[in-house]
């Protein structure tokens, strides 16, 4: 199989392979690039069909990375792990020391934090062998309640993101009466939910999951509607904070706001996705640039975390998009172009 000349590859530093018999581990470590610092990046388990799928998501994901650690004005680099199996029938603790030791054989190139089929556990288990973990929540950070998990400071660079795109769009820093249509309300959507609330934003909401809707119809107020009909809510933003892919033929045509502003991942179907928003005159804030309170919130995990610290840092999430809007603007771009550009600029330039 072809890795260097792979469609993704890109100009990989580092794809290493490594299979442990003895606690079945069959893992992939991709280092997309370090010239802004070492490479940070969660570990993805996954019941992959083939080892061709799981190359092309771990070159996909670790590239991604980069742009999103430079976006973030972090002092970081890309990369990303997979361990190809079932999280809920592969998964055992011997298997994550294996991914533990595999990490710490990189001498410190990548650091693994968690990801889908991956926990803040499973992290503690490869920290018994590696220091290279992020994401823990150490014991100063425990005794204050804290528990690593990133997404109060995600909800929060959504909220500050999302006023960004308000102030861009319609010219105005308050969010008295806004309405905001808000696409999953489980751990990020939720507290974002609250933040718009107090926020005095009004609030229209689904989800997959009754109790979650009802939540925020209990506390916030939230008008609940149907999973099919959130794209049509005339809000003036949509909020996706579910899943990927939600930008589509479909869903596009539908949408009502003017502005797209939430966590999900990968929110475009298609890169030419990101174009059709533009043609349709819908202002999107792109999501690996709103969402890097995650990212943000990890790199500042550890004995010196201070919470006024990170904020000031998830604050300039709301000054990078104002650059993409504006720049966007004077160069008739599409904005997820445009943030690619700026991302380029910082990491290429080093
Ligand atoms: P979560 O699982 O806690 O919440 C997702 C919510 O979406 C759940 O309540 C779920 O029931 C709901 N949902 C699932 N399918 C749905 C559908 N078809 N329609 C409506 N609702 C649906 O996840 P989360 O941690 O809140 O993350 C939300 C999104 O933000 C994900 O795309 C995630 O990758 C992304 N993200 C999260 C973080 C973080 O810090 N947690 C950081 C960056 C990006």
């Amino acid at each position: 199989m072809a890795i260097f000349t792979h469609p993704e590859f890109d100009g990989h530093e580092l794809v290493a392979f490594h299979r442990d018999v003895r606690s079945g581990l069959s893992a992939i470590i991709a280092v997309h690039n370090s010239n802004l610092g070492k490479a940070l990046g969660g570990c993805r388990m996954w019941p992959y069909a083939s080892e061709a799928e799981a190359i092309t998501d771990v070159l996909r994901l670790s590239r991604g990375m980069t742009y999103k650690a430079a976006l973030a004005n972090l002092p970081q680099g890309g990369g990303k792990s997979v361990i190809i199996g079932d999280p809920r029938r592969d998964k055992t603790p011997q298997m994550m020391r294996a991914m533990g030791q595999f990490v710490e054989s990189l001498a410190g190139r990548y650091s693994i934090a968690e990801d889908s089929g991956t926990s803040v556990a499973d992290i503690h288990e490869m920290a018994a062998v590696t220091r290279y973990v992020g994401g823990l929540a150490d014991a100063r950070a425990q005794a204050e309640g804290r528990t690593g998990d990133p997404s109060p400071a995600t909800a929060y660079g959504v909220f500050v993101g999302l006023k960004a795109a308000v102030r861009h769009r319609l010219g105005r820093d308050d969010l008295a009466d806004l309405h905001v249509a808000i696409q999953g309300v489980g751990n990020v959507g939720y507290r974002l939910a609250r933040h718009l609330h107090e926020a005095g934003a009004r609030l229209t909401v689904t989800d997959i999951h009754a109790p979650h809707v009802q939540r925020c119809v209990d506390e916030f107020g939230a008008v609940s509607v149907g999973m099919d009909e959130i794209y049509a809510v005339d809000a003036e933003v949509f909020a996706p904070c579910a899943l990927g892919a939600i930008l589509n033929d479909t869903t596009i045509p539908q949408l009502r706001p003017r502005i797209v502003a939430g966590a999900a991942n990968n929110q475009l179907a298609r890169p030419a996705h990101d174009a059709e928003l533009k043609a349709r005159g819908v202002l999107y804030a792109p999501d690996y640039v709103i969402n890097a309170g995650g990212i943000i919130d990890i790199y500042y995990e550890g004995e010196a975390y201070r919470w006024d610290t990170v904020r000031q840092h998830l604050d300039r999430i709301g000054d990078t998009l104002r650059t993409i809007f504006e720049r966007a603007e004077l160069e008739s771009g599409a904005t997820g172009a445009i943030a690619d550009l700026l991302a380029e600029e910082r990491f290429k330039r080093v």
